[in-house]
């Protein structure tokens, strides 16, 4: 937007050694939809900017000055909508990022638990194995000192 009532007509050349200039057209209340020709490093609000500058149209009629509030007002009103849609898409993306990091955490807990079954599996698989060989052990005695024990009883009576 350019506001071009800061600064009035007065200067009869550039004050800078680019000089060139660049048709703009004011949004300004007082001169709403007013072209003027301006050098390209103006600026509405330095005081180090090339000033130099010059009308082209007529002053704004009545009724071009009497709709520039409304603009105005609708432009600040598209300008806080915006503000307000940034803020909610960041806080959208801030969301979104704690909902990640607890996704991530829930992945890292479920990972654990599943080493801890896979350990507790092991462990089982394990304990099975031992009562097996245990069991197979205890057989295999049982068997041997029946078919074995008479032989053992008289090798070791006594005369
Ligand atoms: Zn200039």
């Amino acid at each position: 937007m350019s506001s071009a009532t800061t600064y009035e007509s007065t200067s009869t050349g550039h004050m800078c050694d680019m000089d060139r200039c660049v048709e703009r057209t004011s949004l300004s209340i007082r001169n709403f939809g007013r072209r003027f020709y301006g050098c390209q490093q103006w600026a509405p609000d330095s005081d180090q900017a090339c000033k130099f500058f010059k009308w082209l149209d007529k002053n704004t009629c009545p009724r071009g000055r009497a709709t520039a509030p409304l603009v105005h007002e609708r432009f600040a009103r598209y300008k806080a909508d915006a503000v307000a849609a940034r803020n909610e898409r960041d806080e959208a993306y801030a969301r979104e990022a704690e909902a990640w990091e607890l996704l991530r955490k829930a992945k890292r807990k479920g990972e654990k638990s599943n080493l801890k079954l896979r350990i507790a599996e092991d462990k089982v698989y394990k304990y099975r194995v031992a009562l097996f060989l245990s069991c197979t052990v205890f057989g295999v005695y049982f068997v041997f000192s029946n078919v074995f024990g008479g032989h053992c009883h008289t090798q070791l009576r006594l005369p």
